[in-house]
């Protein structure tokens, strides 16, 4: 179990997220935003605080809740469905207590020609 969330603490949630599969994504917007994400199954995922305090940015198909805490702007984690319909949410792997992504194995995916 890990717990993580924004910069101001507002939003705070916990996660059984799989931490041997985090990815780096060329994507517009993962790029620019330097994210680090596992996706997780939406049961293993549960928001503590803070859900008043969220925004949410979409683009292109609008499938994807990008998530962000109004008060410090922080994308902590984000929802989305797989292809075959399962709720997942997107875990910004820099976002998480105690975790030095220096340590993990990075996968780059190449998310730029989508
Ligand atoms: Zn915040």
């Amino acid at each position: 179990m890990a717990a993580g969330g924004c910069h101001c603490g507002a939003v705070r949630y916990e996660t059984q997220a799989d931490l041997s599969s985090v990815i780096a994504c060329n994507c517009s917007h993962c790029a620019k935003k330097g994210f680090l994400l596992t996706f997780t199954p939406r049961e293993t995922f549960t928001l503590l605080s803070g859900e008043d305090n969220l925004g949410d940015y979409r683009f292109n198909t609008g499938k994807i809740a990008h998530l962000f805490c109004r008060t410090c702007g922080v994308q902590s984690f984000g929802y989305g469905e797989m292809p075959d319909g399962t709720k997942i949410a997107a875990i910004n792997v820099r976002c998480l207590d105690g975790v030095d992504p220096d340590a993990l194995e990075i996968k780059a995916v190449n998310g730029k020609d989508f």
